[in-house]
């Protein structure tokens, strides 16, 4: 199924995303999660890319066949090219095709430390027109609410997302963030910028103290006071921030979905027990 005639339906898509076991492990030692997580039923499952170069889509293409062979959820394999030639996305994508893989969230990726870039594709939005002229996938690409760290300002990054949409990108999901006014003030932008397909509100159930420094170095989501507050006070007790962060998550969902989000793609973490507890709060407003 392509993931775009979900968000027909009048109802809020609610998606999850999932990771990959790392090199070392083997990719079997995910299945139970998995399984867990794809009984809760949402429409569909995102399995993320690790950073590129040749066989670097084997596993999320394991990963996002088997949600959907085995397990019965829709999946959409992520995709990135700044490691990549074109010969190397033409093989993955027959390999997806190979394996009934219909979406693909198409991203330029992170540079790697000590790694030259390929020079094929420079930004998502050139990966979201050769995928469109490959023929076959559904293409959604990334938002940034707080922009992306490398755009000047936020009218480049909108400008650069419309580029990303007329080239291709069908659906978007967010980053996360933890303050819903930023998410909403983006919205407006987009709209302006004449960009006009669902938009998907990434978020992310900080559960960890460790969790919440990385996201905050790796992506720059500012941490409002009222959240700083909550994980400062449970930083010491695990149970207790866990659920602090369950809680926050709910509370985002719920506003979102009043506000009328048209979807809320859930960062798991691979954690069936998160993705279980937020999704018994919410399934009834979706
Ligand atoms: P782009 O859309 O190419 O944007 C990158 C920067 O280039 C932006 O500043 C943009 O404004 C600018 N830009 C874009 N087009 C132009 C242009 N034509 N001219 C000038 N500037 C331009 N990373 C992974 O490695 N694996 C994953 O699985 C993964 N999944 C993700 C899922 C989501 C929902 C999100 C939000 C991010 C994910 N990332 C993942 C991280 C992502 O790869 C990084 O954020 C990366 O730095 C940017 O990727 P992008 O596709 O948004 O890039």
């Amino acid at each position: 199924m392509k993931i775009t005639s979900l968000f027909n339906s009048g109802k809020t898509v609610f998606s999850f995303e999932v990771f990959p076991p790392k090199k070392d492990s083997p990719i079997e030692s995910v299945y139970g999660k998995l399984e867990e997580i794809c009984a809760l039923k949402p429409d569909f499952i995102s399995v993320t890319y690790g950073a590129g170069g040749t066989g670097a889509h084997s596993r999320t293409c394991e990963i996002a066949a088997k949600i959907k062979r085995d397990f019965h959820v829709e999946s959409v394999a992520h995709l990135t090219c700044v490691n990549s030639t074109k010969t190397m996305i033409d093989e993955t994508l027959a390999d997806f095709k190979a394996h009934d893989i219909e979406n693909i969230l198409a991203l330029r990726g992170d540079y790697t430390e000590g790694v030259a870039p390929q020079t094929d594709f420079r930004y998502a939005s050139e990966l979201c027109a050769y995928i469109r002229r490959h023929g076959g996938f559904d293409i959604s690409g990334a938002c940034y609410p707080e922009s992306h760290m490398d755009s000047a300002d936020e009218i480049e990054d909108v400008l650069n997302l419309k580029k990303k949409v007329d080239a291709g990108a069908q659906h978007l999901i967010s980053q996360l963030f933890f303050d819903n006014e930023l998410f909403y003030r983006f919205m407006e932008r987009a709209k302006i910028a004449g960009i006009n397909v669902p938009v998907e509100a990434g978020i992310m159930p900080v559960t960890n103290k460790r969790q919440i420094e990385r996201m905050v170095s790796l992506c720059g989501a500012s941490l409002p006071t009222k959240f700083a507050k909550i994980m400062q006070k449970y930083e010491s007790k695990p149970e207790a921030l866990r659920d602090a962060g369950i809680a926050y998550a709910v509370e985002q969902i719920v506003d979102l979905i009043a506000n009328g989000v048209d979807g809320i793609h859930l960062y798991t973490m691979n954690s069936p027990y998160v993705a279980e507890k937020i999704t018994r709060a919410v399934e009834n407003l979706l």
